[in-house]
């Protein structure tokens, strides 16, 4: 199209008139080609630059985007390396008050770059700087899960993220890790997690009709009896209690549907008997969350 232009512009201009000198009175057909030509020059290099404009405002946007989600991912996998932390600490009754975090192997206090979620686990090769000592690579993958989450979650609202759903999620990651590490959680953070979660959340509760909270009763009194037969926990059913109450009587029923099916998908393959609820919940969510937002509210 430059080329053609150009090519126009030379042809205009060698074979134009200036208009002063220009014997017919008449506008002559060459000088308005003249014209015409420098015209499209000029609207070609402003549609040039406009293009220009925004492709540099589509990178902005993008680097900004990518900006959101590396902090995001950052927050979610520091929040999982945090939650593990905890959790490790109640499963082994290690104090929590003790500063630093350590090698769980030679107890050696960790630097700080030993500390970076994911970043640490790569430096130092997978295995311990000090002891070499072989680090557990599932925690590093539940940082990642976690972090992708987070920056999921970031990205579909980065002016107002919801924090909730953030809270949510650690929540559930909290419990689903000493869960699995001890088959019991602690009961502060069972209940205080989940009181905080539903007052937050008290507007959920005023539109549950009826129906709702007799399901609610039905499920209460369900998980009750599958307690006493010691299929489920007591924290399984305050879970699912206010996962049921937050999400609804349809969105909990996908939920618990999946959780099921992953726990028949597990003990096919691993024959497990005794199992740990929360932590199939909670890939459930986290299912839902990546693939079908809306299930869970996010
Ligand atoms: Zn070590």
């Amino acid at each position: 199209m430059y080329v053609l232009l150009c090519a126009n512009l030379l042809t205009a201009s060698t074979i134009s008139i200036p208009r002063e000198n220009c014997s017919h009175k008449a506008p002559c057909i060459e000088y308005h080609a003249f014209m015409a030509s420098v015209k499209s020059i000029f609207n070609f290099f402003l549609h040039k630059a406009n293009f220009f404009k925004h492709f540099a405002t589509l990178v902005i946007e993008v680097i900004i985007l990518l900006l959101i989600f590396l902090i995001a991912f950052f927050i979610g996998a520091s929040l999982a390396s945090f939650a593990g932390c905890v959790a490790w600490r109640f499963a082994n009754n290690v104090p929590q008050t003790i500063p630093r975090s350590f090698c769980e192997n030679c107890r050696h206090a960790l630097c700080f770059w030993q500390l970076i979620p994911v970043v640490g686990y790569l430096l130092q090769g997978g295995r311990c700087a000090f002891c070499k000592h072989k680090i557990p690579g599932h925690e590093t993958l539940i940082e990642i899960v976690f972090g992708l989450f987070c920056g999921k979650i970031f990205l579909l609202h980065p002016d107002s993220p919801n924090l909730l759903t953030l809270f949510l999620s650690a929540w559930l990651l909290f419990l689903a890790w000493t869960d699995a590490l001890k088959f019991c959680v602690p009961a502060a953070s069972l209940y205080g997690g989940g009181a905080l979660l539903l007052l937050c959340h008290i507007d959920a509760l005023a539109q549950r009709n009826a129906i709702d909270w007799c399901f609610f009763l039905l499920l209460f009194c369900l998980m009750r009896l599958f307690e006493q037969k010691q299929m489920f926990g007591a924290a399984d059913t305050f879970v699912c209690l206010i996962l049921s109450v937050l999400f609804g009587i349809q969105n909990f029923c996908f939920l618990l549907f999946l959780s099921c099916c992953l726990i028949i998908l597990h003990y096919a393959f691993f024959h497990q008997k005794m199992l740990p609820f929360i932590p199939f919940i909670l890939c459930s969510y986290l299912f839902f969350g990546c693939f079908f937002p809306q299930v869970i509210n996010v």
